[in-house]
């Protein structure tokens, strides 16, 4: 299995393949700029912030390290997935990172709102967050899960292991 840092050489290159194709193929794909822009930014945070091997969290790991101080906030994901088992799937796998992202966000997002409470701190950010237009979310959610799969790829799990749980 490969090193962090060969993987985000391999997952690097791919994109760096894509961007060309995407180049050179631009008025046929019907892709617009903002929507390849997308994919671009989704697919190298998953190659280096949101990676497969987050379930080594516990430990030392090179996607871990790029959060930087807020690295710790993986380990519970380390934690609960052990390595190589179901955050390894090609479909599951990436949805749980997603999913603990919301719920880590969300605890420290109203955490962080009752302590401000709680010492007096009135704080009013309730402005609207508008989503990207669709084409664009659509592109970072293709982007997201296919540096996920490089990943997988590069590990040696094939999408035909469907819900296999693979081997340690
Ligand atoms: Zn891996």
């Amino acid at each position: 299995m490969p090193a962090g840092r060969i993987h985000e050489a391999i997952n690097v290159g791919a994109l760096g393949l894509l961007s060309a194709s995407y180049v050179y193929e631009q008025n046929h794909l019907g892709l617009s700029e903002p929507a390849a822009f997308g994919f671009a930014v989704a697919y190298l945070i998953g190659t280096f912030l949101v990676t497969p091997d987050l379930d080594l969290a516990e430990q030392r790991v090179r996607a871990k390290g790029n959060w930087g101080v807020l690295g710790w906030l993986w380990v519970p994901y380390g934690l609960i997935f052990s390595h190589r088992g179901w955050s390894h799937t090609w479909i599951v796998g990436p949805l749980t990172r997603l999913v603990y992202m919301v719920l880590m966000g969300a605890l420290l997002w109203f955490g962080g709102e009752a302590l401000l409470h709680y010492l007096g701190v009135q704080l009013d950010l309730r402005g609207q967050v508008r989503l990207p237009p669709e084409q664009v979310l659509y592109s970072g959610v293709a982007g997201y899960f296919a540096s996920q799969w490089m990943h997988l790829l590069a590990d040696g799990i094939w999408p035909d292991a469907g819900f296999r749980r693979v081997r340690r």
